[in-house]
């Protein structure tokens, strides 16, 4: 079996550590461990705060909180996970043979409107936002705001531009398809779906449309496949199930735009035979079977998200 370095642009772990402590991560009781990721030579881990905008909290407090687990997962494994805030930290940590992890938030409602906070995640290390998740805040509305199906608001055009600014990775993922247009419009820099499938395929709204997979591509952006069997098929799903979103998406605009975003911990269900980041060699097979040369799978695995990495941090 051939296995290669993978970048996974999505999990809610932090989420698991903030609720049931680290044992939960070192146990291996949800998907994913530090022992999985290693099997699956994951070589960067993105690492999301998930906001849930309907708590009683703050979602600022909520989204401190969660950055708060990431550290303490970090401190409880120095020898294996090292934080990544540069391109250049990716290239160390690959070269000490170490998971890069990547700290993000999951929703924009964590600025509460103002843009001060946004500078402050940064100088906390969170490298990537997802502006919404499927909801309507103050950056635009969600995948589910399906009356309205709102674009950015004024205060989501300062956010993008100032994450432009800042060198965010700025994730459409859970985004109407107007703001999607809209981010489009405004960013100077290439933008991610970090977690996200082809419409065409699986027509959830969660998807994305051909329009967007053409203009993401056009642009040198991203789209994370995500594992979540509702975005993959109706039924059952397997890997050949993530192997049709690929093969799709691949026919339509080529392999550069295509990585992982599995979405691991946010998902109450998986594909059968995936059970965490230590099944990704399974998917990178499927790929080297059906004809895939070498560089291709390694463009979809890791190298394409390196690429876009260095152009946008
Ligand atoms: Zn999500």
């Amino acid at each position: 079996m051939k296995s290669y370095y993978i970048i996974d642009s999505h999990c809610d772990t932090i989420g698991k550590v903030a609720e049931h402590g680290i044992e939960a991560f070192r146990n291996n009781e949800y998907h994913v461990s530090v022992e999985g990721l290693r099997k699956g030579k994951v070589g960067l881990q993105f690492f999301a705060a998930w906001i849930n905008q309907k708590a009683n909290t703050s979602c600022l407090q909520q989204g401190l909180r969660l950055i708060d687990s990431y550290y303490t997962m970090l401190s409880a494994y120095p020898d294996a996970l090292s934080p990544i805030r540069t391109p250049q930290d990716l290239d160390i940590a690959i070269e000490n043979n170490m998971i890069g992890a990547m700290l993000t938030v999951e929703g924009g409602e964590v600025l509460e409107g103002n843009l001060l906070n946004l500078r402050i995640l940064y100088q906390l290390g969170v490298r990537a936002m997802t502006l919404t998740w499927n909801y309507r805040n103050e950056i635009a509305d969600g995948a589910m705001e399906t009356f309205s199906n709102g674009g950015l608001s004024l205060f989501g055009h300062d956010v993008v531009r100032e994450m432009n600014k800042l060198g965010m990775i700025i994730d459409v993922s859970h985004l109407t398809e107007k703001g999607f247009y809209d981010v489009l419009e405004v960013s100077e820099r290439p933008i991610a779906a970090t977690h996200s499938n082809a419409w065409s395929i699986q027509s959830h709204l969660r998807n994305l449309k051909d329009k967007q997979i053409r203009l993401l591509a056009e642009q040198r952006g991203i789209v994370g496949i995500n594992f979540y069997p509702p975005f993959l098929s109706q039924g059952p799903t397997s890997v050949s199930d993530i192997i049709k979103h690929i093969e799709y998406i691949s026919a339509l605009v080529g392999v550069d735009v295509i990585g992982f975003g599995a979405d691991f911990d946010g998902i109450g269900e998986t594909p059968t035979d995936i059970k965490g980041p230590q099944d990704y060699d399974k998917i990178i097979n499927a790929l080297l079977q059906l004809n895939y040369s070498e560089d291709d799978v390694k463009k979809i695995a890791f190298e394409n998200y390196k690429r876009f990495i260095s152009e946008v941090l």
